[in-house]
């Protein structure tokens, strides 16, 4: 584990935002005192107690940390694939993640697992929900309890969404290259259970969270064992994640396949409710904006996976506007190059507006659907904005860079700008995991040394 929580005044920062709508999105020029690993106080000039430790923040505007909703730690070793760069989700998927499943030993999974937590550390992520899909029948379970590992390591909260396929899907392009046999529902489900039983906390600030989650409900498992997951999933206390919508050809699968639409499918499975999220969800009619809106089920939105690939823009303004609970995700790095939040809100503020003229979205609203939303949706209903007793996860963008030189409203700049941004300081729970731009106790040239190694055994 990190370091201990500590008593923190983060004094004099250039403006606060609090990860809330509309006028209590900003929070002005205020200080915010940190006490066992909760926010203690927020208010203006407030004096330094005995034993604080004092964060000057004046060159620094204060983000919620962000919560990153669907990832998939293992491709951060398979960025930029050259058979992939080009292609659509279903050439992609037969390129460049499926075929080197099987070639991912433990340790590369841990290298890749050290990678996409220090991007994710230091574009200001402090929450981030893995979906692993690792897993076959003769294969080790080992490398979920190693993520769990690394996270700690880290400091990051993490929610594992546990993956994996009960059936080989061969008329599905991408898992005809897959050489590995799924897991049976009981060796998915025995699994589940030993790794509630060792990390999974209830608590609205858990550290560590598991999750049921199936690769792909149309795909990775017959339709008569949804509901047998599902309700083994809520007998357990847990979520249920999957992805959905992605494309129009998984849209027009489902319906030739199964006579619904994707939304209408996992509703007759049992798979719609607020302990549901969905990645993706491209391809949306009003019926099912609606229905998914009724039900409480939220969205993981991965803007720029879904434009890398070609797959559409999600009608997120639409879905926020009829009231799904929205949250962003950088999706495998495999299809997006980067593993940065900011540069996700980034593209979510601009995206919508391109598609949808200028009224569609603000910064405001993308800072919500990327830390209050993310945490909504993931039920850590302690984390997500910053209010006085809720988790301390917080982020410092220095702000003191050419590039933020000429801006009028310095609290809007990581988003309105992009990346690069620095994070000079990421503390979660009140603990600092990000010092001065560094993440304490990690080498980052031994971490790309050992990345360079690992991704020529990957390449071809
Ligand atoms: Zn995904």
């Amino acid at each position: 584990m990190k370091a201990q929580s500590e008593a923190l005044l983060i004094r004099d920062p250039v403006a606060v935002m609090s990860g809330m709508r509309g006028d209590a999105a900003r929070l002005g020029k205020v200080d915010v005192r940190i006490r066992d690993g909760r926010i203690d106080q927020i208010g203006a000039a407030l004096e330094p107690r005995e034993g604080e430790r004092v964060i000057d923040a004046r060159s620094c505007v204060v983000y919620p940390g962000w919560v990153n909703t669907h990832h998939h730690l293992f491709q951060n070793l398979l960025k930029a694939v050259p058979a992939g760069i080009n292609a659509d989700l279903q050439t992609w998927l037969a390129e460049v993640p499926y075929p080197r499943l099987a070639r991912f030993t433990p340790d590369m999974l841990r290298a890749a697992a050290r990678l996409g937590f220090a991007e994710l550390l230091l574009s200001g992520v402090t929450t981030c929900a893995d979906h692993h899909y690792l897993y076959h029948a003769n294969g080790t379970t080992e490398t979920g309890d190693l993520l769990f590992d690394e996270a700690a390591a880290f400091g990051m909260r993490f929610v594992l969404c546990r993956g994996g396929a009960l059936q080989a899907a061969d008329d599905h392009p991408g898992f005809s290259k897959v050489a590995l046999k799924p897991e049976t529902l009981d060796q998915m489900l025995g699994d589940i259970e030993r790794l509630k039983a060792r990390y999974h906390e209830p608590a609205p600030d858990a550290m560590r969270r598991v999750v049921v989650a199936p690769t792909t409900p149309t795909f990775s498992l017959p339709p008569e064992l949804l509901p047998e997951v599902a309700r083994a999933a809520r007998g357990m206390g847990l979520r249920l994640h999957t992805h959905l919508s992605e494309t129009t050809h998984y849209v027009d699968f489902c319906r030739e396949r199964f006579g619904k639409l994707p939304l209408e499918f996992v509703a007759a499975h049992e798979w719609l409710g607020p302990d549901v999220w969905f990645a993706h969800l491209v391809h949306m009619t009003p019926e099912e904006i609606e229905l998914l809106a009724a039900s409480g089920s939220g969205c993981s939105h991965c803007p720029v996976s879904n434009a890398r690939l070609g797959s559409g823009i999600a009608p997120a303004p639409r879905m926020a506007a009829a009231g799904v609970p929205m949250s962003l995700g950088v999706d495998g790095v495999a299809s997006n190059e980067s593993g940065s939040m900011t540069h996700e809100a980034h593209f979510a503020w601009l995206v919508h507006r391109a598609a949808g003229g200028a009224a569609a979205t603000t910064v405001e609203e993308t800072i919500h659907w990327g830390t209050a939303g993310g945490a909504r949706v993931l039920g850590l209903d302690a984390v997500g904005t910053l209010e006085v007793g809720k988790a301390a996860d917080l982020v410092l963008y220095d702000t003191n860079d050419v590039r933020f030189g000429g801006f009028h409203d310095l609290a809007i700049a990581p988003v309105a700008a992009g990346e690069p941004t620095r994070v000079r300081y990421s503390i979660i729970g009140g603990r600092v995991a990000v010092e001065e731009g560094e993440i304490p106790g990690v080498d980052r040239d031994a971490l790309l040394r050992e990345a360079r190694v690992l991704v020529g055994r990957l390449i071809g």
